[in-house]
Parts: structure tokens; C-alpha cells; sequence
């Protein structure tokens, strides 16, 4: 379906949990990571099957840590069963992955994104509050194994925290069929509020001129590979480059709560409609009606993290 600026609405990101295992210090995390904003496996499947009615054909499962829940196999089970759904993918800290890859794929997973901003083990402790560095390794190498499939690497650069750490992690595209992504840092916290902090994705270019463009019509990032590499190094650039007019999600919060927009702390709660699919079916169209043009990141209080939204 359109939305009323004539995108089409067909991506939708849904958090399954606030919860988290790590301690991301660009995050924004607030203390509501309770167990009880979370829903049931069966009420996701009831609210995707309601987007898939709307228009959505891709759905990604994000947090919190969406590895956290001890159902998420059934949660990507039930939603891989909509014939509608083209494509279903997760994005995870990876930490739980290499017991949880398997499993998902057998439950019907396509591919996951996988958050890593540091090679280094220290960098990575100071960044996560966690020393499971290799437990993050552990489970790339398993995803890679069991076929999930594309493997995309997420990683935030700060100024003088990790950006000297950039060469390793687009190293890890080079002899693998991975992409490793470069995020923007967002104004969602201390950190993010922080604009000295940001590395650009028009700086990582200038460092790594070896970088040349390549085709792509994906999404948000833009790729760029390099002579013998395997796989591609993506910029995906939200603040100096807002890519709203080609925006295509929406997002379902871990309440049930519907939110058109990152960059605004609207959320419509629709889950009164949840045992009634036609009624759900029309206030999701809706809301997706009431999708915002753009946004600046201004917009956004601290209290809306992306533990609660998803990134
Ligand atoms: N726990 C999962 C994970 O770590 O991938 C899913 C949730 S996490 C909020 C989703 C993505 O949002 C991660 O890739 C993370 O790096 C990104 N993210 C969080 N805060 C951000 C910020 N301030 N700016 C840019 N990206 C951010």
C-alpha cells in the first residue's frame, strides 16, 4: 500500500523484546526493559498477518535482543507462514547466535544482521559493557555455516572510541561473502547527542579511497566493494544523507504499538483490535496514511532509545 506521499509501505521491522543482554553506549536504553512489554508468539503472527494484508512484504525481528526470548524460534516460525512474506530476517548482537543459528534457520529465517562495532576485545567490552567478543565471532561463523543468508555486519564508528577500528571490521569483507555496514550515529543518547562524535559515512570514504561504488537497489545503504573483496562495505548515512522520501517502513513496538516514523515519538495503540483482523486491517492503514514526510532527528526524545524501537 501507499502511504499519502506515494511511498510504498512494504517493510516492517518488528521488536520483539526491550530487553537486552548488552550495554551499548550509544543506545539510548531507558530502564522500561521489562518482561511485560512483551507479547505473546501468537499475537506478532496476528499483527503480521493483519501488515502482510497491508502491503508488507519484508519482515525484520529486532529488540532489545530479539536472542533473549526463549520462543523467538516460534515467533519466526509462525510469521514464516505467511504466504505473503517474502523475505524475514533478524538483526541480533549475535552473542546468543551460535546456539541460536540452526535453530532459526530450521524455523525458516533468511539472513541476519549482525551488530559489531569493534574486532578489539577491550574496545568491544567498553562499548557493550560485556566481554563476549568471540561469542559474536562464534556466531557469525555459524550463521555463515548454517546458510543464513545475506550475513550483513552493523557497525556505529565514534570519534576517538572505536573509528580506529575501522580497517578490521571492513577487513571481515574482504575474504568473506559479507557486508559490513557503517551506521551513522544517531542522536539517541549521551553518546549519540554527542555531534563531535560522529564519523560520516562521506569521512569513511575519504580514508578508504579504495572504496568504489557498486550497483545496488537495496534499501538504505549505499555499497561499495574493492578489487579481491568478497563481500561489500555499506554506508548507511541517516544523518548526513535522510533517505525518508525513500522510506518504506513502519515499525511495531514490543507492546504492540505502532510507530510510523523513527524520527518522531508517535505510536498509535492498536492492540484493542488485535482478535479482530478487518478492524486491525483498517486502523493499520491508517496509520501508515499517517506517515510522516520526513523527520529530523530533533524530533526524538530520549525516552524512545532504539532498545525500545529496534534501530
Ligand atoms: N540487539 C540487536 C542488535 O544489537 O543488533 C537489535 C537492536 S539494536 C537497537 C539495532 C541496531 O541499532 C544495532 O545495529 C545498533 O548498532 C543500532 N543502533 C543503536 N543505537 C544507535 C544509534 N544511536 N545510532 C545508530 N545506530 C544505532
Amino acid at each position: 500500500m501507499k502511504d499519502s506521499f506515494g511511498r510504498e509501505i512494504s517493510y516492517l521491522r518488528i521488536s520483539v523484546t526491550q530487553r537486552c543482554n548488552l550495554n551499548c553506549v550509544y543506545c539510548g536504553k531507558t530502564d522500561c526493559a521489562k518482561k511485560e512489554t512483551e507479547l505473546s508468539p501468537e499475537t506478532y503472527f496476528s499483527f503480521a498477518k493483519a501488515f502482510a494484508k497491508c502491503g508488507i512484504k519484508k519482515i525484520r525481528i529486532t529488540g532489545g535482543e530479539p536472542l533473549v526470548r526463549n520462543d523467538i524460534c516460534e515467533i519466526i516460525k509462525l510469521i514464516r507462514s505467511i504466504p505473503e512474506i517474502e523475505t524475514l530476517s533478524l538483526t541480533t548482537n549475535g552473542v546468543y547466535l551460535k546456539q541460536y543459528a540452526r535453530k532459526l534457520k530450521n524455523a525458516g529465517l533468511d539472513s541476519v544482521n549482525i551488530s559489531l562495532d569493534s574486532t578489539d576485545g577491550s574496545t568491544y567490552r567498553h562499548l557493550t559493557g560485556e566481554d563476549v567478543l568471540k561469542k559474536v565471532l562464534e556466531g557469525i561463523d555459524e550463521a555463515e555455516k548454517v546458510g543464513l543468508s545475506p550475513i550483513k555486519i552493523n557497525a556505529v564508528l565514534m570519534k576517538g572510541v572505536n573509528d580506529d577500528g575501522a580497517e578490521q571490521l571492513i577487513n571481515l569483507a574482504k575474504k568473506r561473502k559479507i557486508d559490513v555496514r557503517f551506521i551513522e550515529l544517531m542522536p539517541f543518547s549521551d553518546d549519540g547527542e554527542n555531534p563531535s562524535l560522529l564519523v560520516t559515512g562521506g569521512e569513511i570514504l575519504k580514508q578508504f579511497p579504495f572504496l568504489q561504488p557498486v550497483e545496488s537497489e537495496e534499501g538504505t545503504a549505499k555499497y561499495y566493494s574493492a578489487d579481491g573483496f568478497e563481500g561489500r562495505v555499506g554506508l548507511i548515512n541517516p544523518v548526513t544523507h535522510k533517505f525518508c522520501d525513500k522510506c518504506n517502513r513502519v515499525r511495531l513496538l514490543s507492546d504492540g504499538k505502532v510507530k510510523p516514523c523513527l524520527g518522531y515519538d508517535t505510536a498509535y495503540d492498536i492492540m484493542s483490535y488485535i482478535d479482530d483482523e478487518e478492524k486491525l486491517i483498517s486502523e493499520i492503514k491508517k496509520i501508515i496514511m499517517k506517515k510522516p514526510a520526513g523527520h529530523s532527528f530533533e524530533t526524538v526524545s530520549g525516552s524512545h532509545g532504539l532498545n525500545r524501537t529496534g534501530g
